[in-house]
């Protein structure tokens, strides 16, 4: 039997405000000390008020206008009544009914696997709700306890609800990965997945092939990246696969995938809408969001990566896949577009392709291997400028820039566990804190390429002297002997000598011996 994937996502994003969803208690909470960013409001206290943060609702009226959503002219906020440890009223104020923004859409590229293609998938609602405490368990212990962290409570959570409209657990990761890139572009989220500052719940069911009903779907809790949503997608669809093949039904359910084991397991049975007794917020004004309002916010939207990829495009000739690497994150792009500002010398163009394959090439490739983001390179716009401007003025060679990229990056890398390297400096030549720059170890290294023939010219009569069988060789017609020694004048020059120059004067060296 074939089976069609039917995949819904629920994401919920934390918002990067200052203050909490309803009260003025700062929101900063993972850096805090615990129990430390609370107050009547956010611990659930008896006839403590909230107040509603404004920015909060302009982040997520900004976040629906992207997804192209209505923003309806009025919602209200309603009480989501459950009991757990970590909900401190013993509900959460939440949106039911009638949310900040509603059908809208993202555009995947579609599984290459399908037949579907490149199309919108549908945002079903965007609201806006507040975040719980942090349980911490220790269950181990001789009697198990767990410890409340109430800085997170009440810290604003947006939550975007797509369509049931992806297909595969690659098109979930497509959606993810754009939804993900616009809450950064758009500024109101870290989104840091690690933090839990965007995470997804994935509602997934399967059905046979051509079937016009969807079929029982279960919903999977507990990734913490990319990679394990799409793992737990996996999973979990050949799972219901041979619950099915076995005869069986699947069963409406939350399940947890558990990262070490690749597996999902059944948590609870799948509550319903009436579960909760939903009503409206009786603490809270219901919001009128005015059309200028909506208006203002619009005309405010920053460039999100579609428009600053066709921007790359057309003012840089960037191809496609360099544009599409370079709008992957907001980060990406600025710290191209700073690069581009800072080495230009008029020919914004020519500049922007040599940046463009240095953060593709050498700069991603020590990123990946460090399993460092852009956000923190050891190598600034400013270094990778400067060091553009020593290949351009001949002072180093495409090679000798590499090894003073890398060097560049590994000593200004911070190192893990800083604190045992304080007071150790000896062997820097800076002090710690302090940034090398490309220049400062061209200096240090004395790399500077070697363009002065008198010196090349010694370094070849050097290698002719030593290698009197490669002369031989040339000079019986075996041209590739050049090449031989022209490797030796660079070991010689330690790789310094400018390469062109090198191989000219070790021919001329090789003409001049023939008798
Ligand atoms: P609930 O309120 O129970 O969470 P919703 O109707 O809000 O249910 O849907 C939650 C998510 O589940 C949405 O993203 C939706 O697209 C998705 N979804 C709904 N039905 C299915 C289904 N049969 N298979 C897969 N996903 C589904
Ligand atoms: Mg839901
Ligand atoms: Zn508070």
């Amino acid at each position: 039997m074939e089976y069609e994937t039917v995949i819904g996502l629920e994401v919920h994003v934390q918002l990067d405000t200052r203050s909490k969803m309803f009260c003025g208690c700062p929101a900063d909470y993972q850096a805090a000390e615990p129990n430390t960013r609370t107050c009547p409001v956010c611990l659930g206290l008896p006839g403590a008020l909230p107040v509603i943060n404004r920015r909060a609702v302009e982040y997520t009226v900004m976040t629906g206008l992207a997804l192209q959503c209505r923003i309806p002219e009025f919602t209200k906020f309603d009480r989501k009544n459950y009991p757990y440890p970590d909900l401190m009223k013993g509900y959460q104020i939440s949106q039911y009914d009638l949310p900040l923004a509603l059908d809208g859409h993202l555009e995947i590229e579609g599984d290459s696997d399908l037949e579907y293609g490149r199309r919108p998938i549908g945002v079903e609602r965007v609201h806006l709700e507040e975040d719980v405490a942090k349980m911490q368990h220790f269950p181990d212990d001789a009697e198990g306890y767990s410890l409340v962290d109430v800085n997170r409570s009440g810290v604003p959570l947006m939550e975007i609800v797509s369509k049931p409209d992806l297909r595969s657990p690659e098109e979930a990761r497509q959606y993810l990965t754009s939804l993900h890139s616009m809450v950064q572009y758009l500024g109101v989220s870290t989104a840091n997945m690690q933090d839990g500052n965007f995470r997804c719940d994935a509602n997934v069911s399967i059905r046979p092939a051509g079937a016009d009903t969807f079929g029982t779907r279960t919903e999977v809790k507990n990734m913490n990246s990319f990679r394990s949503v799409y793992l737990a997608l996996v999973y979990e669809v050949e799972r219901q696969q041979r619950v099915v093949e076995d005869g069986g039904t699947v069963v409406q359910e939350t399940r947890g995938w558990v990262d070490e084991r690749g597996v999902t397991v059944s948590q609870r049975s799948k509550e319903y809408a009436h579960d909760y007794r939903y009503f409206p917020e009786p603490d809270l004004p219901p919001l009128n969001i005015g059309s200028e309002w909506v208006e203002r916010l619009q005309s405010a939207l920053p460039e999100l990566a579609p428009q600053r990829k066709a921007r790359f495009r057309q003012d840089y000739e960037l191809s496609e896949y360099d544009a599409d690497q370079l709008t992957s994150s907001r980060v990406t792009a600025d710290y191209f577009e700073d690069t581009v500002a800072l080495a230009s010398t008029g020919d914004n163009r020519a500049a922007a392709k040599e940046i463009a394959n240095w953060m593709i090439g050498d700069l991603s490739y020590l990123l990946n291997q460090d399993h460092r983001d852009i956000s923190d390179c050891p190598v600034s716009p400013g270094a990778l400028s400067e060091l553009l401007g020593l290949i351009a003025d001949g002072t180093l060679s495409t090679s000798l820039a590499k090894q003073v990229l890398e060097d560049t990056y590994r000593r200004n890398a911070p190192v893990v566990g800083t604190a045992i390297h304080i007071g150790f400096s000896g062997s820097l030549s800076q002090p710690i804190g302090t940034s090398v720059s490309p220049a400062d170890i061209v200096q240090e290294q004395g790399l500077a390429q070697i363009s002065d023939t008198d010196a090349i010219e010694a370094a070849v009569a050097e290698a002719i002297a030593a290698n009197p069988k490669a002369v031989a060789d040339y000079l019986s017609g075996k041209e590739t002997a050049a090449r031989f020694l022209m490797g030796q004048v660079m070991r010689i020059t330690k790789g310094q000598a400018q390469p062109e120059l090198a191989l000219q004067l070790v021919q001329a060296g090789l003409e001049a011996q023939r008798p």
